[in-house]
């Protein structure tokens, strides 16, 4: 069997800038070309594409829309690529949202930087400086412009599930479900014909097994070679209860109090599984009188679209936007799509609940929610999933007493609750999970999207499960791939 060579151009020990090449004798095929995320520091990496000659790939293919697997794709075009982009069609409607969405961040941040008010967030532990100038940021890149996001729409192509199409020499590609955000899809290529086929499947972000907004992400029937993430990988699974009641009893205390509450929120995945929990507990009168607040206009956007793609949801969403209801609203559910509407609820001095971008607490206007309310005893904030070393959401989940928000040095006196289950990731167990739904186990899985700690720990669990070969390669390293 002719070998193909896989290459990590990005998402080799971290968990963002994802992006791999495929190599055979015949095409060249790159898989996501995502932004780098995390401290102003880490983000200047994206001024530079991986350093590959994009006039010679043959295709991109997109496995989901999260900036850090979409984010950089626009900077194909200037850097030579002229091949078609493949992905899903509930991709294809929401990737001009957010690149355009990210082209305007990019504006504003710049501009904002320039003036001395770019937005800027940190806890601060014993010894810390207590105050870090804002100017000593390095300047915000302007990565690329909407025309660039127009040429680029005009090159995507989509599949439906179940699909096959020939999308370079030799290579033949179908997307499964990957059940991780709406559209997301893992990339089944099929290279070669006969005894000289062979299977490579990059599994994109795989959602969790149980999931109550999508359907759990489908195991390929065969894989000779599997790139699979491991954001989660070493994680273990811990019997908690269930989102809902970990909500409920959070909000009945927090009502008691006329306390606010305070949601740090991604725009497609985590924004959608809150508003989904809180959905049902409004059902059940368990809101306890709190208006609720979805503070994201990219997120009223994206949750506007889920009931054109039913064929991503969960059977029981599904079903319940057949019946014709609608499983993302509820009676004291408030959208919030501008900034003045925004400020007018963080002056507003009641009991809410505000879920608001960006989900890492380094932008947008949970900022200054956070900077109104966080050295308040009636304010609460719930963390959900990950968030990144030395931000807001990672020093409060450690038990930061001080943050420094847009310059001004906040006490935190806010209680700070987590929520488990509503990662868009699965753990460890659902990830091995999908590998044993494999009917013809691959023989080398290449781990991407992990730190190094995850993906040695997820290693040894994979070699221990299926007793495969199992990679964990730096960026540009190439893969021989032994079959
Ligand atoms: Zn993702």
């Amino acid at each position: 069997m002719k070998q193909p060579r896989i290459t990590l151009l990005g998402a080799a020990g971290e968990v963002t800038g994802s992006c791999t090449l495929i190599e055979t004798d015949r095409a060249r095929i790159v898989v996501d070309v995502g932004m780098v995320q995390g401290t102003p520091e880490a983000e200047q990496r994206n001024r530079q594409l991986p350093s590959i000659d994009w006039s010679s790939v043959d295709a991109i293919v997109l496995t989901h829309v999260h900036i850090d697997h979409c984010g950089r794709l626009p900077m194909t075009l200037p850097a030579g690529f002229t091949g078609p982009v493949w992905t899903t069609e509930a991709s294809a409607a929401l990737l001009p949202k957010v690149l355009r969405g990210s082209a305007s961040l990019q504006q504003v941040r710049k501009h904002e930087w320039r003036n001395g008010s770019a937005p800027f967030a940190r806890a601060i532990f014993d010894g810390d400086p207590l105050h870090l100038a804002r100017e000593a940021m390095p300047e915000p890149p302007i990565l690329f412009v909407n025309s660039h996001v127009s040429q680029l729409m005009g090159r995507v192509n989509t599949l439906r599930w179940g699909e096959d199409h020939e999308i370079a020499p030799g290579v033949r590609l179908r997307f499964l479900n990957a059940g991780h955000v709406l559209g997301a899809a893992s990339v089944e290529l099929t290279i070669g014909r006969g005894n000289d086929e062979c299977v490579v499947l990059c599994s994109g972000d795989l959602g969790p097994q149980s999931n109550a907004l999508h359907q759990p992400p489908m195991s390929p029937p065969r894989a000779d070679i599997i790139v699979l993430e491991s954001t989660n990988g070493a994680k273990e699974r811990h019997v908690r209860p269930d989102p809902e009641t970990q909500f409920s009893t959070i909000l009945r205390e927090a009502a008691a109090g006329d306390e606010r509450v305070l949601i740090p929120t991604f725009a497609l995945g985590r924004a959608q599984q809150i508003v989904l929990r809180l959905a049902n507990l409004a059902k059940r009168n368990e809101l306890y009188g709190l208006n609720v607040y979805l503070d994201s206009s990219m997120a009223v956007r994206v949750t506007d679209r889920f009931r054109e793609h039913l064929d991503h949801l969960s059977h029981a969403v599904r079903m319940a936007f057949e019946a014709g209801e609608h499983p993302l609203e509820f009676p004291g559910l408030q959208r919030v799509t501008s900034r003045t509407q925004s400020l007018a609820i963080r002056d507003r001095r009641h009991g809410a609940v505000i879920l608001a971008g960006a989900g890492f607490c380094d932008a947008g206007p949970i900022l200054h929610h956070l900077a109104a309310g966080i050295d308040r005893k009636d304010c609460r904030i719930i963390l959900a999933g990950f968030h990144p070393p030395g931000s807001v959401g990672d020093g409060l989940r450690r038990g930061a007493k001080l943050v420094e928000i847009n310059g001004a040095v906040i006490e935190v006196h806010a209680k700070v609750d987590e929520i488990d289950g509503l990662s868009g990731h699965g753990d460890r167990d659902d990830l091995l999970t999908w590998l044993d739904g494999i009917d013809e186990r691959p023989s080398t899985v290449i781990l991407n999207h992990g730190t190094n700690d995850a993906r040695a720990i997820f290693a040894d669990a994979i070699r221990a499960r299926i007793g495969c070969n199992v990679e964990v390669p730096g960026v540009g390293e190439e893969q021989g791939s032994r079959i």
